[in-house]
């Protein structure tokens, strides 16, 4: 009985501080592109959006802010 509730501690630790490193790096794989942005409607088709400010953000493996601004909450 001990033994599982120390299990469960240890396993809850890890997610909690998986969880906290992912928020300072978001994950490369997922672009965040703003609905209905250039960048966003060119991977809808299957391209990439050729505007010089998203190149630019896409080659650093970043989403370009100034097109695809951050969802407001
Ligand atoms: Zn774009
Ligand atoms: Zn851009």
């Amino acid at each position: 009985m001990g033994m599982r509730h120390l299990v469960l501690l240890i396993v809850s630790a890890v997610l909690l501080f998986a969880a906290d490193t992912t928020r300072s790096v978001p994950p490369k794989a997922a672009p965040k592109y703003q609905d209905g942005s250039c960048c966003d409607k060119a991977a809808k088709k299957g391209e990439k959006c050729l505007h010089p400010c998203c190149v630019k953000a896409a080659k650093a493996d970043k989403v370009c802010d100034r097109c695809n601004e951050p969802a407001k909450k």
